[in-house]
């Protein structure tokens, strides 16, 4: 008898961590950060619905943050097994958890100042160095296509997923775990690539499982153009057009993958011609360790023309670390490619970028990524015509540009696709890691495609789900540990994104006034609305 249940990436695209209750051994896969708005990210506060002692073992499917950012914070509080992963995951992972930490101790520092100021007591950040730490000796590499067997009685073998460097899916086999007595045999997808990927090749898996979790981010979605030279003709236009203008061209890029991505396009179309020469910085200091760690891997990317010696070596690519360095940076006026981190703009070096460019009019923001709704990124793109960069207001008058073809996750067909490559299922296929209008489209589709409708399940935040006799039996939401968290209906609204929105409105209206006296006849009903 096994138990399921999604404690993240359920109804959302973050926090992904599902727990596995075998009689074998108790395991997770994945321990994600959750991302996004500030009723998400408080749920990184929230106690985890299970003892992280209690776990045997953890699954890792790939080094992005959603889905590996909590494991400090599960080692902090007990965790102490291996942690199992592909050998490019372990060596990304040794940047991009200590750069979490350090994100956490210097978010929680910035807090505690202004909670001093303000009388309040201090906030402990989620995890700390030492956390990062401890976490990385768990990591134990494990090949692709492998089998291995963590706890008797449960085999585990990765396949490639095609979504970032190291990424894979896990098929598990839990034996005697059916309710006849025979094997178990499941299949996480961890997040699934396009089947046209500059460096990898395209995701695959055996097939014919009792019960698949397979994500979802874009079931509603066909991408753009999506052939190589496609996508890079459609950079090229972006880059040229923009260069015109005057100004720079500023991109939000994920440190991961992305920002690698990027740099290998932008160099093929600096060394033929197809842009003219033109500084390119790559302005995080993750990223440039993430691009020392893909030459590394180089033997391992699935590109013909990559020539390995060469990657990430154009001459007019500047790699910046120092924090003196990206200032100077900031302060270039125009005619500069400048790439920086987050992707979705909610923190990092990218804000300073934005600062200095935003309001420009000859500048360009180029947006190659999902923004979530509620950050920054997602703002600019929903056509605000005023956003907040650190307490500070800013006219969007750059020009706003979007490329939708450079998604690391495969779009509506692939996934139908991939999901259909994997039949038969016999039980259950759970559709996780998504939103639900993109899980309810990809639900209908694949009933058309010959997956009854009956078997395929959206699962709620923290819901359990009974495995071992075919339809899966939910349990409803049964928190193992505490209350159930957070509703989901709060995650996807946060009052934080209205408060702003007031506040620009506000300033907006008081602006536009004739005159003091409508102004202060504006104040006036505002401050009786608060009174009632
Ligand atoms: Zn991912």
């Amino acid at each position: 008898m096994a138990t399921l249940t999604f404690c993240g990436a359920a109804g959302t695209v973050t926090g992904s961590c599902s727990l596995m209750e075998t009689k074998h051994a108790d395991f997770l896969v994945d321990c994600g950060l959750f991302q996004g708005n500030k009723t998400t990210q408080a749920l990184n506060y929230e106690p985890f619905p299970f003892v992280p002692g209690d776990m045997d073992f953890l699954i890792l499917t790939h080094a992005h943050i959603d889905h590996s950012g909590l494991l400090p914070k599960l080692v902090a509080q007990g965790f102490n097994s291996p942690i199992y992963a592909t050998q490019p995951t372990v060596d990304l992972l040794e940047f991009m958890l200590r750069d979490g930490a350090s994100i956490q101790e210097s978010n929680a520092k910035r807090k505690n100042k202004k909670n001093a100021r303000r009388g309040l007591p201090p906030v402990e950040p989620i995890y700390t160095m030492p956390d990062a730490e401890a976490t990385l000796k768990l990591l134990v590499p494990i090949e692709m296509e492998t089998i291995f067997e963590p706890k008797a009685g449960i085999q585990v073998r990765f396949w490639n997923a095609g979504h970032i460097l190291g990424s894979a899916s896990a098929e598990v086999n839990v034996e005697g775990d059916k309710a006849d007595g025979n094997t178990l045999r499941m299949l996480f997808s961890g997040d699934i690539g396009p089947d046209e990927k500059v460096f990898h090749n395209h995701p695959d898996a055996p097939e014919g499982f009792d019960y698949i979790v397979c994500e979802s981010t874009y079931g509603n979605r066909e991408r753009d153009e999506y052939t190589l030279e496609a996508r890079r003709e459609a950079l090229k236009n972006e880059l040229v057009e923009g260069l015109k203008r005057g100004g720079n061209v500023v991109i939000p890029s994920f440190a991961v993958e992305r920002s690698q991505e990027l740099l290998h396009d932008i160099d093929v179309l600096l060394n033929t011609g197809q842009i003219p020469p033109t500084d390119v910085y790559l302005d995080s200091p993750l990223a440039t360790k993430v691009t020392r760690i893909f030459i590394k891997h180089a033997n391992t990317l699935d590109d013909v023309e990559v020539d390995q010696s060469m990657l990430f070596r154009n001459k007019n690519f500047h790699l910046v670390e120092g924090v003196e360095e990206s200032k100077a940076v900031s302060a270039i006026p125009g005619g500069a490619i400048i790439m920086s981190a987050s992707g979705m703009c909610d923190a990092g070096r990218i804000q300073h970028h934005l600062k200095a460019n935003i309001w420009r009019k000859e500048a360009t923001i180029l947006f190659v990524g999902y923004q979530g709704p509620g950050t920054l990124g997602g703002w600019i793109t929903r056509g605000a015509e005023d956003v907040r960069i650190h307490g500070k207001e800013f006219k969007v008058a750059a020009n706003i540009r979007r490329l939708g073809n450079y998604s690391a996750h495969a779009d509506q067909s692939e996934l139908v696709d991939w999901v259909m490559e994997r039949a038969p299922v016999a039980g259950g296929l759970f559709l996780n890691h998504g939103e639900d209008e993109p899980r309810a489209a990809l639900r209908e589709l694949l009933d058309e495609k010959g997956l009854p409708k009956e078997k395929i399940f959206m699962p709620a935040f923290d819901e359990s789900f009974e495995l071992s006799a075919g339809t899966p039996e939910s349990k409803g939401r049964t928190a193992k540990v505490g209350e159930p968290r957070a509703q989901e209906a709060l995650i996807c609204h946060d009052w934080n994104n209205d408060y702003a929105e007031f506040h620009i409105g506000l300033a907006k209206r008081l602006e536009e006034a004739k005159d003091d006296c409508e102004r202060m006849q504006v104040m006036k009903e505002l401050k009786k609305a608060l009174t009632q």
